[in-house]
Parts: structure tokens; C-alpha cells; sequence
């Protein structure tokens, strides 16, 4: 008798997850949440994952190197270090990353990256198209592959293909000063499904969709370009339970009491991110100084545990941030630090899910401020770790994604650095019953809302989209 799980996995299409890094399983734990969750999914189907493999080459192969993992096969293709500069550093990290990051002023339009964005997309995708079925459902990943349908659709690809950008999507004003941004949306509406962290996301989309194009909607779906997508929120979870599992597994409660020695009853806020400027770290920084400043009570008795390893060394952008937070801790460190004492401690090295967990939950606030943030996973990290019956206080910025759920956080503008610090001062004298409250209520929507469950709504979605393809779409919307 077939088992159930194959039974399950034979009713269901085959699934094709495309991204830029392909994580082989192995190395699941380090790839992170988006790893994992598509792992899972590749399980459960029987799949392909396809995408870059973190090399650069010389003459890279034109077909992908294929490698079998129990009912998952992983398929890769190597970059030229011109593509690789023009594709990912360049279009992808230093244009569409900050525009979309509302950085405008860090935005830089070069053609030759713009070239190079589109070569690698069709590239890419010329190369997955020999190993598709016709009844795969296929789903894309992020702003490094936003045209990536639309080149499967020039092999003549007719099936179901779904896209989820990670990062936020930018008001019509911010896209506009894209020079091709024209491009960039039609190709959007090669796709039968577009995923978006937030409603506030879908709704720019879908501004951006009507003023400039025409597009026509109707419920869930947008017309233009003459075809039809459904565009919705479907905001990214963690597997909540399994991180609260290892919070206190013996790594963690080693790094647990690490943190808490020689601190006694100081007050540890932690922060942690990539080092990237989207994060404001600096306006952290500002923040805590000006805790300092307002409240005298703090000194000697609250630390910043800022864990912030480089990432995007390559980027120029990346280099000067580096360079700026060292300044900004040296100096505020120097005005306030005592003999045995230092009010801020930055560590510019990555670290081990387990060894976050078990600092997540040595610290009595967790202060995660970015500008802008399509969702920010730390937070819904930091509150999964904690300890239910003594819990630690999220501080969490409105512009992250997450702060749409998670509003039992003090939510805060991480620009006004002195409604932080008061945030921070209230989270130090927060009641145990109000700490136990808000995190309960917290950790009940992250476990509703985990990783399992946003995937799988996401993959239902794309194979109800096939039954409304059938319909004729209405007239074509012209482009402006
Ligand atoms: P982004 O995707 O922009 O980096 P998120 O907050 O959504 O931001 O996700 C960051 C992920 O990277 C989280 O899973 C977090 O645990 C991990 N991470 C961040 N900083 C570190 C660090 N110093 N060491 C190890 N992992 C980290």
C-alpha cells in the first residue's frame, strides 16, 4: 500500500523553486528560514531547486550541474565574476536593493548593470527550461530575479509560475525614477502570482499597476499588459516552535549564561542584523545614547549587545557603514564608558542560530529598528526564544514589515531617537504580568503563523491561480 506522505506528494504538482542561492540540504540550518521552508516543501512534493551556486568561474557552464538528495534535485550554474558584478553587486544590490529600500540618494543607475541584470535572468532561465514538466508549478524568489518569468515565457513556458519579493515594494514615486521601470513591471505580469510581505506592499503594487499602466482591478487580481495576476500578502513566518526548542537546548543556555555573567542586574538590549544600512543602526546607536542622556539611572547598567556581521563587503555602500558605526560606538563609548562598564559592545561577526538563541534570551529588550524592512525575521526570532515565564520586551520599528502583526511590541519610529529611548526605559520597568501578557500574545500568532503555514498558503494560492487562467482576460491595458 502506498504510503500516506507519497499519496499526499502524488496529487500534488511537482514544485520548481528558483532563487538566487540554492542551499543544499546539509546546510539547511545555515541557509536560514527560506531554506528550510522550501526544503520542506522539496520534501514533501518531490521537486527541483534551482538558482546561482556561489560560484564564480572563468567559462561557467551553459547547462546547470544537477545533484539528486532523496526526492530533491539541485540544480546550479556558476557566474562569470562580469556577470556576477553587473548582476548581483551591481543591478541587484546597488540599484534595486536601496530604491526599493526608499534609499534613493544610494541608488545607482549604470545600463551596463541593468544589461548584465537581464543577460544572467535570461540565462539562467534558458537553462532551467529543458528540465521543466508541463504541470510543474514554479515559484520565484526575490529582486534578483524579478524578470525571470517573463524570459521562461519567451521559451514558451505555460505553466503556473509564482513570485515573492522578500524586500518591500516602493512607492510609484520611488519606482518611477527607475529608468526602467517600465520593463521591470511588465515583466511582473508574466507571472500568475505575486507574493508581497504586507497589504501596505500590495496596495503600492497596485497603485503603481493603475497610474502608470492603466491595469484594471478586480478583488485579488490586476490586469494589464493583457494578462491577469492575483497580487496578495502573504507575510513570511519562522518556525516558531522549533526556535523556542533551541533557545533551550544546551548551546544556547551556555551562551545564555556567558551573557548574564559579570552582568548581574544590568539591563542587556540586544540588536541583531546584517551590517546593511536598511537596519539603522546608527539611529540605534543615537538612541541608546540618548537613553543615556535622559535618564541617569541607565549608567552602569545598560549594555548594547550589537551583533552585526559584514555582509555585501564588495558594495562601497557596505564598506562606509562599517567605517561609520565603529566612530559612533568609539565616541559614545568614550563619553560614557566607566572602568568596568561600556554602554555599547559590537561585535562584527556572524554567529550560530544556537548562540543567537541563547543571547536573544539573556537580554531584557531586543531592539530591532530598521528604516524600512520587508519583514525582519530577528524580531519574530527574538520573541520565539524567550523564557514564557520571565519574557524580555520587543521594541520594534513601524517601518519593519513585522510590525503590521506584531503590534503587542512597543512599536516605535526608529528616526526619533527620543521616543526610543523612552521606549527602551519603559521595556527596563516593564511589569512581569505586562511582559508575560504581550509575549504571550506575540508567540500565539508566530505559532499560527509559522513558516509551514505561509508556504503552503502561498502554494495553494498559485494552483487555485491555474483555474482563473482559463478565462479569458479582459482588454489589453496599454502601456503609458
Ligand atoms: P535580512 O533578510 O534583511 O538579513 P531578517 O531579519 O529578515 O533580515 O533575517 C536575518 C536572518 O539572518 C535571521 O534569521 C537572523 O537570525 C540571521 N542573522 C542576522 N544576524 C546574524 C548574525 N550576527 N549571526 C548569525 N545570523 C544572523
Amino acid at each position: 500500500m502506498t504510503p500516506p506522505s507519497l499519496r499526499k506528494a502524488a496529487q500534488r504538482p511537482r514544485l520548481v523553486a528558483v532563487s538566487n542561492r540554492v542551499t543544499h540540504p546539509r546546510g539547511a540550518a545555515r541557509g536560514g528560514g527560506l531554506a528550510v521552508a522550501l526544503l520542506d516543501a522539496l520534501r514533501e512534493r518531490g521537486g527541483l531547486w534551482f538558482g546561482w551556486s556561489g560560484q564564480i568561474s572563468d567559462h561557467p557552464d551553459t547547462r546547470p550541474a544537477v545533484v539528486e538528495s532523496g526526492p530533491i534535485r539541485l540544480a546550479t550554474m556558476d557566474l562569470s565574476q562580469a556577470e556576477h558584478d553587473a548582476y548581483y553587486n551591481g543591478f541587484a544590490n546597488r540599484c534595486l536593493w536601496p530604491l526599493f529600500h526608499l534609499r534613493l540618494d544610494l541608488t545607482a543607475f549604470d545600463p551596463q548593470h541593468y544589461d548584465g541584470y537581464m543577460r544572467v535572468n535570461r540565462r539562467l532561465a534558458g537553462a532551467l527550461w529543458p528540465l521543466l514538466q508541463d504541470d510543474d508549478l514554479i515559484w520565484i524568489h526575490d529582486y534578483h530575479l524579478l524578470p525571470f518569468a517573463e524570459a521562461l515565457r519567451e521559451q514558451r513556458a505555460k505553466q503556473q509560475i509564482g513570485f515573492f519579493l522578500h524586500i518591500p515594494f516602493p512607492v510609484p514615486e520611488m519606482l518611477t525614477a527607475l529608468p526602467h521601470y517600465r520593463d521591470l513591471m511588465r515583466s511582473l505580469f508574466s507571472y500568475d502570482l505575486l507574493g508581497f510581505q504586507t497589504e501596505d506592499d500590495v496596495q503600492r503594487f497596485r497603485d503603481c499597476a493603475v497610474r502608470e499602466f492603466g491595469a484594471q482591478l478586480r478583488g485579488d487580481t490586476i490586469t494589464a499588459f493583457g494578462r491577469r495576476l492575483t497580487a496578495r500578502a502573504f507575510p513570511i513566518g519562522i518556525d516558531a516552535r522549533e526556535f523556542a526548542q533551541i533557545a533551550g537546548s544546551p548551546t544556547a543556555q551556555q551562551e545564555f549564561q556567558r551573557v548574564r555573567a559579570h552582568r548581574e542586574d544590568r539591563t542587556v538590549i540586544v540588536g541583531v542584523d546584517r551590517l546593511d544600512y536598511t537596519k539603522g543602526i546608527p539611529e540605534r546607536f543615537r538612541s541608546v545614547e540618548c537613553l543615556l542622556d535622559r535618564y541617569p539611572d541607565t549608567h552602569g547598567q545598560v549594555e548594547l549587545l550589537q551583533i552585526a556581521p559584514t555582509s555585501r563587503g564588495e558594495v562601497p555602500e557596505y564598506m562606509a557603514i562599517r567605517r561609520e558605526l565603529e566612530q559612533i560606538a568609539g565616541n559614545i563609548n568614550g563619553r560614557y564608558a566607566q572602568l568596568d562598564w561600556e554602554p555599547i559592545r559590537y561585535i562584527n561577526r556572524p554567529l550560530g542560530r544556537r548562540q543567537l538563541a541563547g543571547i536573544y534570551r539573556a537580554s531584557r529588550i531586543g531592539l530591532v529598528t530598521p528604516l524600512r524592512d520587508g519583514m525582519n525575521l530577528v524580531a519574530k526570532e527574538y520573541v520565539a526564544a524567550q523564557d514564557p515565564a520571565d519574557p524580555g520586551v520587543l521594541v520594534l520599528s513601524r517601518f519593519a514589515g513585522a510590525a503590521r502583526q506584531m503590534q503587542s511590541a512597543l512599536i516605535v519610529n526608529p528616526y526619533d531617537n527620543t521616543a526610543v529611548a523612552d521606549a527602551l526605559q519603559t521595556a527596563r520597568y516593564m511589569s512581569l504580568e505586562e511582559r508575560r501578557n504581550r509575549h504571550a500574545a506575540l508567540m500565539r500568532d508566530l505559532l499560527r503563523d509559522d513558516a509551514d503555514a505561509w508556504r503552503e498558503a502561498f502554494l495553494e494560492e498559485l494552483q487555485r491561480c491555474s483555474a482563473q487562467r482559463e478565462e479569458p482576460a479582459s482588454p489589453t491595458a496599454q502601456a503609458a
